[in-house]
C-alpha cells in the first residue's frame, strides 16, 4: 500500500553538494535519482522542486553587493542547473521525466503549465519544476508550496538532511526533541525553521500537509511512501 497518490518532493540544493561541499555531488545526485525512480515504480505520481543554494542564493549575493533582483534571477537559474542534472540522472536509469521552467527558456525546459504537468505525471513521468516561482524575493520553498497546491498534490515531502522538525536546531542544541507531528500555527508561533513563513502560510491556507524527513538516507523516500513514521508531519489544526 502506498500512502500518497501524488506528491510534490522538495529537495534542497544544499543537500546536492553531498560530502564534496560545493556544486553537485554526483554520488548524492544518483542516490536521489534511484530513490525517485523507486517511488515512481511504486505508482506514485511525482512532481519535484529542487533548490539552488549549492550554487547561488540571491540574499547572500545581495549581502556581497549584487543587485537583489539580478541575484534572485541568478538563484533561479541555479535551480534550473540542478533540475537539468537531476533530469539527466533520472534519464540515465530509465526514468521518464521532463523539466518545466517558471521562466520561458525553451529548449532547456518546457514553460510551466499545470495541466500538462498533471497529464505527464498521470502517465508516469516525473516532472521537475525549475526556476522557482519565476519571481524574485521568493524561495524554492514558496515555489514548491505553489506547485504542490497547483498540481493538487496530497502532500509536500520535504527532503532535508535532518529527520524531522525539532524543538530547536538539533545540529546546534543536543537537548532538542523531535515532533511526530505539529500544526502550521505552532511552527509559526515557535519560529521553527521548517520553511519560510510565506511558504508555510501558503500550505496552511490551502491545506497542503508537509512531511519533513531525511532524504539523504537512501531508502527513506520509499519508507515514507510505505507509511513508516520516520519524519514529522506538519498539518492544520485537528
Ligand atoms: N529564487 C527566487 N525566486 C523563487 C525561487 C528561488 O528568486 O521563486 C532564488 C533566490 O535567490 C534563492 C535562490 O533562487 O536564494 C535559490 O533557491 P533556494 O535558496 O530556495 O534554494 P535552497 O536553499 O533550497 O537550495
Amino acid at each position: 500500500m502506498v500512502r500518497f497518490k501524488r506528491i510534490l518532493l522538495k529537495l534542497s540544493g544544499e543537500s546536492l553538494m553531498g560530502e564534496q561541499g560545493y556544486s553537485i555531488d554526483v554520488k548524492r545526485l544518483n542516490e536521489y535519482a534511484v530513490q525517485i525512480k523507486e517511488a515512481a515504480d511504486m505508482g506514485v505520481q511525482i512532481g519535484i522542486v529542487i533548490g539552488g543554494g549549492n550554487i547561488f542564493r540571491g540574499l547572500t549575493g545581495a549581502g556581497k553587493g549584487f543587485d537583489r533582483v539580478k541575484g534572485d534571477q541568478m538563484g533561479m537559474c541555479a535551480t534550473v542547473i540542478n533540475s537539468l542534472a537531476l533530469s539527466s540522472a533520472l534519464g540515465a536509469i530509465g526514468q521518464k521525466n521532463r523539466v518545466m521552467t517558471a521562466i520561458r527558456m525553451e529548449p532547456i525546459g518546457e514553460f510551466y503549465n499545470k495541466w500538462k504537468a498533471i497529464e505527464a505525471m498521470e502517465q508516469g513521468e516525473v516532472v521537475i519544476f525549475s526556476a522557482g516561482t519565476g519571481s524574485p524575493y521568493f524561495t524554492t520553498d514558496t515555489g514548491s508550496s505553489l506547485r504542490g497546491i497547483e498540481i493538487e498534490a496530497d502532500v509536500m515531502l520535504k527532503g532535508t538532511r535532518v529527520d524531522g522538525v525539532y524543538t530547536a536546531d538539533p545540529e546546534k542544541d543536543p537537548t532538542a526533541t523531535k515532533f511526530h507531528d505539529i500544526t502550521y500555527n505552532e511552527v509559526i508561533a515557535r519560529g521553527l525553521k521548517v520553511m519560510d513563513i510565506t511558504a508555510t502560510a501558503m500550505c496552511m491556507q490551502n491545506n497542503l500537509p508537509i512531511y519533513v524527513f531525511n532524504m539523504d538516507v537512501v531508502g527513506n523516500l520509499r519508507r515514507v511512501l510505505s507509511g513508516e513514521e520516520i519524519g514529522t508531519l506538519v498539518h492544520t489544526e485537528k
